[in-house]
This record gives C-alpha cells, sequence and structure tokens, in this order.
C-alpha cells in the first residue's frame, strides 16, 4: 500500500495565530515546525500500522520547508521546497492508494483556526463546478484526478466539518476546537498525535470504503478576489473570464489543468 501525505502547518495542535507561529520570522516558528513534525510522524505511524509499504510526505505550508527531515521518521521520503506545479499534492500520482491530509484548515470565510484558501492576502472564495471548495476540496479534487482517495484529514472541528460534507467517507482527527479564527481549546501534542496515529490506521484499515472525489468535466475554477485590482491583475490569464468585478472563471477539459489556472490566476493576482 502506497501513502500520499500532504502536510500544511495551521491545523496543527497549538498554532493559532499566523506570523508568530507560521511564517519563519515568527518567535515561535521553530516550535510550531517541530509541532508539525511530530504530527507528520504520527500519521506514518499510523500507515506503517495499517500496512503502508511506501508513503511520500510533501511539505505544503508557505516556503514548504518546514518539515523537520531530521526528525521525520525515516519510513517516509520527503517532497521539500517550492515552486512545485502540484503545489500542496505534488507527488501525487495514480500509484497511490490513498492521501492523507494533516494540519489542514477550513476554507476563507469560516471561523475556523487561520481559515484562508491558498492566499490569505487574495483569495476570498473558490468554487469548483459550483460548489465550495477550500484546500480540502481543492487538492482532494486533484487526488481524485489521478484515481486515489483522501482518507483522512487532521486540523480543528471546521475542516473536519468541512472535509465530511465533501467527503462522506473520510476520517478526521480533530486535534483542536477554534473558539475564534485565532484561539483555539488545543490537545496537547501528545494526545494530538495519538489521534492522528489511530484515526489514520482507522482510514486505512477501511480503505476499501473510500471513493476518490473527481468533478464532472469540464473543470470550471471560479475565484472570487478580496478586491478587483487582484481580479483585474488575474485577468489576465489566457482563457479567463471576469464575471464581476471581483470574480474570474476558469474551464478546462480535465481538473488538473484547471487546476493549474486556478493557481496561476493567483499567482497573477499579486497581494
Ligand atoms: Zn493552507
Amino acid at each position: 500500500m502506497k501513502v500520499f501525505i500532504s502536510c500544511d502547518i495551521e491545523g496543527v495542535s497549538g498554532v493559532v495565530v499566523a506570523s508568530p507561529q507560521t511564517s519563519p520570522e515568527g518567535r515561535d516558528y521553530g516550535r510550531a515546525r517541530d509541532l508539525m513534525t511530530a504530527e507528520v510522524n504520527a500519521a506514518i505511524r499510523g500507515a506503517l500500522k495499517a500496512g503502508a509499504t511506501e508513503i511520500v510526505v510533501n511539505d505544503s505550508h508557505g516556503p514548504m520547508t518546514n518539515i523537520l527531515i531530521e526528525k521525520l521518521d525515516s519510513a517516509a521520503t520527503l517532497i521539500t521546497g517550492t515552486p512545485k506545479p502540484l503545489s500542496m499534492m505534488q507527488g501525487i500520482d495514480r500509484d497511490f492508494d490513498a492521501a492523507v491530509f494533516v494540519g489542514y484548515h477550513a476554507k476563507m470565510g469560516e471561523v475556523g483556526v487561520l481559515s484562508h484558501t491558498i492566499s490569505g492576502a487574495s483569495v476570498a472564495d473558490v468554487w469548483v463546478n459550483d460548489i465550495p471548495v477550500g484546500e480540502t476540496g481543492i487538492n482532494a479534487g486533484l487526488a481524485g484526478y489521478f484515481g486515489v482517495p483522501v482518507v483522512l484529514v487532521s486540523g480543528d472541528d471546521v475542516v473536519a466539518k468541512e472535509a465530511k460534507a465533501l467527503l462522506p467517507h473520510v476520517h478526521t482527527a480533530t486535534v483542536k476546537w477554534a473558539v475564534t479564527r485565532t484561539a483555539a481549546r488545543c490537545l496537547p501534542p501528545e494526545k494530538a498525535r495519538e489521534t492522528i496515529e489511530e484515526e489514520t490506521f482507522r482510514a486505512l484499515s477501511s480503505l476499501s470504503e473510500a471513493k476518490a472525489w473527481l468533478p464532472e468535466s469540464p473543470v470550471t475554477f471560479k475565484i472570487a478576489f478580496k478586491d478587483a485590482g487582484q481580479a483585474c491583475n488575474a485577468s489576465r490569464m489566457p482563457y479567463s473570464e471576469m464575471i464581476d468585478g471581483r470574480t474570474l472563471t476558469f474551464t478546462a477539459d480535465d481538473y488538473l489543468t484547471a487546476f493549474k489556472g486556478l493557481r496561476a490566476m493567483i499567482a497573477l493576482a499579486g497581494r
């Protein structure tokens, strides 16, 4: 069994505020990346217990060089650095049996810990074929394009609900409960890791019930930017269509191309 793990940082227990914890200049960044690495290791342990024979971890936050390779379980290999064409899903392909999302967060506009969708500075909302999606949905669609089901999402209670609404079979590991967007009641690290290990094991043990999620083709991403200036910048994207002052659509024959269009528009939008 081959398992792909995508790991973000905002959903890690103990992480609740942006700059001090989630950016390299931050006072508590060192602690946060340590906690992130330990949560990935918990998922790796759960996967191994369930029979995984190959595990690839993709660092999926910001500079994508957060996970401490020297502390990573030696059963896995690590994709680190940026840019990567598939971003948070770099490394996924048809050979994988399951995908696991660790440290994920709710989409922009939800009262979930550090909620945002790809770029907190520019993106207000994203829909795929008119289904509202956050990073969980966007990346689950990419896994689905390769025929791979997402079996576990860890993070706060809000992203757990978001994941369940879209992927009914998915297992969730809730490691914190949002109080506001920048406050939460958190499990102690040891308990958070136990939960992630246990739920990963359970999710992979019932893999036959999991279904890959792939929106129908042609695939249309609709993206609402925070302001019209950003939308105008993004409208330089070939084949994009501006439908109002803040909103663009981009349609492609397949999910992968549509996803690349979405990423390119966000890059063009700027901050
Ligand atoms: Zn993220």
